[in-house]
């Protein structure tokens, strides 16, 4: 069973890794165990990345009887949980979870909005719809842990003493108590940049963690979806989403303690 396997050889090292030279000052979000369900092996390893990256400690299954052997004998502080699963349903490993206190993110590919609102009245602290970007999954994480910097009551981040804030789990954003109405790509772009305030992010970066796995032909784009982002932040725009001179983009606010 990998799950154990890999857990073993890394330890249970709960420190910060260092954001880098360029790295803010906003990313040290608490750090957890978290436990990935998930039977896609490329979407398993990638929340594996992107969780480790934000400095949690991973374990991850492929299967439900792994999943719930795994609450019992290594119980997580959060699971993510793919509702599809090969062996059992989803919902037994998030009943199992929820029995034992313990937080869980459900991963759905079933986008309507009632199986949306079912999935939640069965306890999911939260859910995700395929496909997602890991990114904003790191940030769900961090607000349903709710122990991150800027993270208020109702997981809501705030970034330059509260002007500007990201509801994630609500997929909202406002600045100044204005609710901007972004574009999935705006979305994305914004809660990319808003992971690591002041870390400037390649183009290419902010493909990959704006958009994941599933998407190409991006890149190109991401001057426009700035430009459309900028003007809708309005005159605040360029210094909220910074220009780095041949390197790319990144956020003009600090996130609040
Ligand atoms: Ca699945």
């Amino acid at each position: 069973m990998e799950v154990f396997g890999e857990q073993a050889g890394r330890g249970r090292v709960k420190s910060r890794v260092p954001a880098g030279p360029s790295g803010g000052s906003g990313q040290d979000v608490g750090v957890a165990d978290v436990l990935v369900v998930e039977d896609e092996r490329d979407i398993r390893e990638l929340l594996r990345r992107y969780l480790e990256r934000d400095g949690h400690s991973v374990m991850t299954t492929s299967t439900g009887a792994q999943a719930l052997l795994a609450l019992v004998d290594q119980p997580p502080d959060l699971v993510l949980l793919d509702l599809g699963l090969p062996d059992i349903d989803g919902i037994e490993v998030l009943a199992a979870a929820k029995a034992a206190g313990i937080s869980v993110i459900a991963l759905t590919a079933r986008s309507s909005v009632e199986e949306r609102i079912d999935g939640l009245s069965r306890g999911a602290d939260d859910y995700v719809v395929k496909p997602f970007s890991p990114q904003e999954v790191v940030l769900r994480v961090a607000a349903v842990l709710g122990r991150g910097a800027g993270v208020a009551d109702d997981g809501v981040l705030s970034f330059g003493g509260g002007r500007l804030r990201i509801d994630s789990v609500r997929h909202r954003a406002s600045l100044s108590s204005r609710d901007l109405e972004l574009t999935p790509s705006e979305w994305g772009i914004l809660v990319a940049l808003a992971a690591t305030p002041g870390r400037v992010y390649s183009r290419a970066e902010l493909v990959n963690r704006a958009r994941g796995y599933e998407y190409s032909g991006f890149e190109r784009t991401v001057d426009s979806h700035v430009k459309n982002l900028r003007r809708k932040l309005g005159p605040e725009g360029a210094a909220i989403v910074e220009t780095v001179l041949g390197v790319g983009y990144r956020l003009g606010l600090e996130r609040d303690r």
